[in-house]
């Protein structure tokens, strides 16, 4: 007989508003897996549940399944997060976080070890007071993404041919997901990412578990930075639109609560 009523704890990524004071709810599950459900009424004064679903949450909650949409009945808040929400610019990379999880999860495809990277990112940037080391989050963030969504780019024989690399000469191909020997190269011309011996090797290391990219040196970062975005954008294939924002809050030097307003505009 099918389980009606059922508890999960979740990360909430989005609230999008819905008809008279209701709320469609966006969340990861703590099984790895994208959640959406109704949370009916959440929006009035009087609701108890409210409260407990804005983005960036990590709450217990308990879901009616019903044919179109599970129903969120209650909500309790297990972890707010809110030195990340009281700091603009830190929050502005919260989420991007977000966003790309909401990304690259798949509705009733569970993924423990995506759950497990979304908080240890979030924790991570909410225990750090330095820029550096908050870009240095995110572009872990991103190396492991790739990682535990299985997107992780070859980095060890040509991706077309399986031929040995130059290892003077590295050439990255996005769209068919990883190094590329000089003969494929033809095939690809204009499409290729020529990134240093350094970078492979950070990639390969990291890849075989024998690095933390925390560890790392920040100049070596920068190539990496862009090559990480260019693959989460590609595989996302869509723009990551708070990006933009982040970019742009990085170039202020701004510590300040962020509004509710400035929340839904993310
Ligand atoms: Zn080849």
């Amino acid at each position: 007989m099918l389980k009606r009523h059922h508890k999960t704890e979740a990360l909430i990524l989005k609230a999008s508003p819905y008809g008279e004071g209701h709320t469609i709810v966006t969340a990861l599950t703590s099984g790895g897996a994208q959640l959406k459900a109704m949370a009916y009424g959440s929006r009035k004064l009087t609701s108890r549940i409210g409260g407990h679903l804005s983005p960036l949450t990590r709450v217990e909650l308990a879901l009616y399944k019903s044919r179109d949409m599970d129903i969120i009945k209650q909500a309790q808040n297990l972890e707010s997060f809110s030195e990340l929400k009281n700091d603009l610019s830190r929050m502005t990379k919260a989420f991007f976080v977000m966003e790309l999880i909401e990304g690259f999860s798949n509705t009733g495809v569970g993924n423990r070890p995506l759950f497990d990277l979304s908080l240890m990112s979030l924790r991570g940037l909410q225990s750090s007071s330095n820029r550096d080391i908050e870009d240095l989050t995110i572009s872990c963030f991103q190396l492991n993404l790739l990682k535990v969504t299985g997107f992780m780019p070859e980095l060890y024989t040509c991706v077309e041919c399986r031929s040995s690399l130059n290892s003077d000469n590295y050439n990255f191909i996005i769209d068919i997901g990883g190094l590329c020997c000089s003969k494929c190269l033809n095939g690809h011309r204009g499409r290729a990412i020529n990134i240093s011996s350094k970078s492979v090797e950070i990639l390969r290391q990291f890849d075989q578990g024998g690095t933390l990219f925390s560890e790392l040196p920040l100049g070596s970062t920068v190539e990496l930075r862009r090559l990480l975005d260019s693959s989460t954008g590609f595989w996302l294939d869509r723009e990551i639109r708070s990006r933009r924002f982040m970019e742009h809050m990085n170039s202020r030097d701004i510590r300040e609560p962020m509004s509710a307003i400035d929340m839904e505009s993310v």
